[in-house]
């Protein structure tokens, strides 16, 4: 079988073919769509190699020998190789345990007897000797397998990259592994979702958690209006000014503690602190000194076949009306849900005019349910939000202070203290959900619903009326119900405009962090995760909804 390349076609990396065997659709996402997670077990595979390599030059043994061959259509870097008897013998340094055969004799994986056998071809191909001597070292139960290269042995590694080919000219994603146990050991887990696809499938499975927990970073605000964040090495510096007394206070956080940056006012950033920031897929989100959302930067995700897909997907309206009519019977469920709860204690008189506001929403819920086209939808979710925030004249306690009551949302500029609370907590969560969408590869200019009429990006205004009520509404009255907020302290009232102050912008950033952070079981995965995680959850489950795993997005409920 010829394996030689076409003009201009790239060679595969050996480790790409491992992926093949291992999963196809591994191999699609990290080579077509270029999608890699540094989670734990892959600094552990990197760490393993380092002192590897320190061992192995105490022990004269040759290692990390990078090849190329255009006939084969390989490349690679070789984990060892050793000189016996004349002969080369090329050695594959694993982390974990070897299979074991009925004997319970230790035999190498599938994937890795192909590696090992791939980086013997290319050695042979550069140094024109025979190469069969081929071993696989499994670290964690100190086992070693010695493979031979044969005839069929070259076959298979052959077919292999003739598979690996075609498929990275298809368009087409491949399906999740039958098989769940590898899904548990993949680092691609956490991006490709296989329990949520076969949930997708299924309705009776029970999917499991595969995210990376330990990659949760939290969000640095950058508050004070004259300051500087800066790069030193691996941290970012942030150096803020007293105006009235001209001293200066420098902090310092490690880049790998920070999720997201928020410049808020006429803070500066430099270049070279985003470039860091953008390396370290850390996303910077600016806000005016008033609370309106400016721009988001992130590193972009994996690009080309996702927003191909997205482009396909969003030009049909039968599939843009669809998820429409889900995301906003998602948002208005969770203010029913919202109202129904925090009003819980009016039932036994409850007011007349409260009823009929709720019998409202529900009509409203019934409608989008059986609406035909984008306009009425629009139509009933205007009537839904109007019920909502009438609403909540009964949603606040009676001892809260006059100017802390809701009197109708205003915005541009916000006119009441809290408009002010929620415009600011609105371009908090668009910052977060932009960042999100880029970091999935989506492209936050094409919308579902919302169409391009401010700096927001309407593809986040879409994702954004599933965290609305959950991220900002239902903290911002139970702040004001603690009575977490002073009119005086925390806001600046000029004529008819209201912002908030910096202490208050300062607490809001908490009340926010802390919304954030907390855990909650989502009602269709099954598992519990932080609301910050599950934006980004629902920016993944939105991509399979054109990509065969559709039924997921959009369909969790509040409490
Ligand atoms: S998570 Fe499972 S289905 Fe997805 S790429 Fe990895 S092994 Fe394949």
């Amino acid at each position: 079988m010829s394996t030689a390349l076409d003009d201009h076609e790239p060679t595969l990396r050996v480790s790409a073919l491992h992926a093949l065997e291992y999963c196809p659709r591994l191999f699609y996402l990290e080579e077509v769509e270029t999608l890699y997670v540094q989670d734990a077990r892959v600094f552990a595979g990197r760490a393993l190699h380092e002192v590897l390599e320190d061992e192995d030059d105490a022990m004269g043994v040759k290692h990390t020998l990078e090849l190329e061959s255009e006939a084969l259509g390989l490349r690679g870097k070789l984990d060892a190789l050793r000189r016996r008897n004349g002969r080369w013998l090329v050695i594959e340094h694993k982390r974990g345990r070897a299979k074991r055969d009925s004997d319970k004799r230790p035999i190498a994986w599938e994937s890795d007897r192909l590696q090992v056998f791939a980086y013997a071809m290319l050695l042979e191909e550069s140094t024109g000797e025979v190469v069969e001597g081929c071993r696989v070292r499994y670290h964690e139960d100190n086992a070693v397998v010695p493979l031979v290269l044969g005839v069929a042995a070259r076959e298979e590694v052959r077919a292999a990259i003739a598979r690996a080919r075609l498929l990275r000219q298809s368009t087409e994603r491949p399906p999740v592994t039958p098989d769940a146990n590898k899904c548990v050991r993949c680092s691609l887990a956490p991006v490709c979702l296989p329990e949520e696809e076969r949930l997708a499938k299924d309705p009776e499975w029970s999917a499991i958690d595969l995210s990376v927990k330990d990659l949760e970073r939290r969000s640095l605000h950058v508050l004070s209006h004259g300051a500087r964040i800066g790069k030193r090495s691996e941290e970012l510096e942030i150096v803020t000014r007293t105006f009235a007394t001209g001293e200066t206070t420098t902090t310092r956080v490690g880049i790998s503690e920070v999720g997201s940056v928020v410049v808020h006012g006429g803070g500066q950033i430099s270049t070279q602190a985003l470039h860091l920031c953008i390396d370290r897929e850390v996303s910077v989100t600016w806000v005016t000194g008033g609370g309106r959302f400016v721009a988001t930067a992130a590193a972009a995700g994996p690009t080309v076949q996702r927003r191909v897909r997205q482009y396909r997907a969003l030009s049909d309206d039968a599939i843009c009306l669809r998820l429409a009519k889900q995301l906003v019977h998602c948002k208005v469920s969770a203010q029913l849900r919202f109202v129904l709860r925090a009003t819980r204690g009016e039932a036994a008189g409850r007011d007349a005019a409260l009823d009929e506001q709720i019998t409202g929403i529900r009509a409203a819920l019934r409608a989008i349910a059986r609406c035909e086209d984008t306009g009425a939808l629009l139509g009933h979710e205007g009537d839904a939000a109007r019920r909502y925030f009438a609403c909540w004249a009964w949603m606040t306690r009676e001892a809260t202070d006059e100017r802390l009551r809701y009197s109708g949302r205003t915005r541009r500029p916000p006119k009441d203290c809290v408009s002010a609370l929620l415009g600011f907590g609105y371009a908090l969560l668009l910052g977060d959900v932009t960042g999100a969408i880029i970091g999935v590869g989506l492209e936050p200019a094409l919308g579902i619903y919302h169409r391009p009429r401010s700096s927001a990006p309407p593809l986040s205004l879409d994702l954004m009326e599933l965290f609305r009520v959950a991220m900002v509404d239902m903290p911002v009255i139970a702040s004001i119900n603690r009575g977490q907020w002073s009119a005086d302290d925390d806001f600046e009232i000029a004529g008819e405009r209201v912002w908030l102050s910096d202490a208050g912008r300062k607490k809001f950033v908490g009340v926010y962090e802390r919304r954030k952070a907390e855990e909650w079981r989502h009602s269709v995965v099954g598992y519990s995760l932080s609301w910050g995680r599950m934006i980004e959850l629902e920016a993944r489950l939105l991509e399979k909804e054109w990509n065969g795993a559709e039924g997921l997005f959009a369909r969790f409920s509040i409490r």
